[in-house]
């Protein structure tokens, strides 16, 4: 699950954005307190922080400083109360990945935040990936086998960098979801089996006997490399 931190001391506010992202598919943790986001931040991985300015104990731009010092990475998006160029450039400075304005909308919200977590996540996961005797080349978007190279579809790429990151973890269809299509997207089982046959066939030695995207029965697949 993508797990966000909300650091917001107004709780109208911070209700509300724990029950959008919520409602999203994201787990939400809300701390009201400058000096409680640092400390949980550092103790704990977050995919992303949402990160008001004006707060009690230490005000955003100095959690925001602080993190980035002792090597938190975690995207920051800021909320900045108005819309004033001083302010922005104190939050990039300090480290933040983006910002908005309050008020804000909802839906400019998750679009920016969907747009941090996508950059994030296609920084982290390795650019090119061995598994058997094929090799993923994720900055290319392809397979390569022997003299062979298949192009990876979107979801098939976006799926797989799911399995990479979750390497020997179960991930519940629903998660692949959440991880390809987007968090509170309808879509049905069958259909992310199917997705999955198709890169079975491009991965997998065997498609009979799946080595490495197992199926686990009743729970969801597993990548075992
Ligand atoms: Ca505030």
């Amino acid at each position: 699950m993508t797990r966000i931190l909300i650091v917001e001391d107004e709780p109208g506010i911070a209700l509300a954005l724990e029950d959008d992202l919520t409602l999203e598919g994201y787990g939400v943790e809300v701390i009201q307190d400058g000096l409680a986001a640092v400390k949980r931040a550092r103790e704990e991985r977050f995919d992303a922080i949402l990160l008001d300015v004006m707060l009690p104990g230490k005000d955003g731009f100095e959690v925001c400083r602080e993190l980035r010092r002792s090597g938190v990475r975690t995207p920051i998006l800021m909320l900045t109360a108005r819309a004033q160029e001083a302010e922005k450039v104190l939050g990039l400075e300090a480290g933040a990945d983006d910002y908005v304005t309050k008020p804000f909308g909802v839906r400019e919200l998750r679009a920016r935040i969907a747009a941090l977590l996508r950059r994030s996540q296609a920084g982290s996961a390795p650019a090119v990936v061995r598994i058997g005797d094929a090799e993923v080349d994720f900055a290319r978007g392809e397979i390569r086998r022997g003299p062979e190279t298949t192009p990876l579809t979107p979801l098939e790429f976006r799926l797989l960098q799911a399995f990479v990151r979750a390497r020997g973890r179960i991930l519940t269809r629903e998660q692949l979801i959440t991880e390809a299509w987007g968090p509170n997207t309808f879509v049905t089982d069958r259909v992310v089996d199917n997705h999955i046959g198709s890169l079975r066939k491009k991965l997998e030695p065997d498609v009979a006997e799946p080595r490495y995207l197992r199926n686990v029965r009743g729970l969801g697949y597993r990548f075992d490399v």
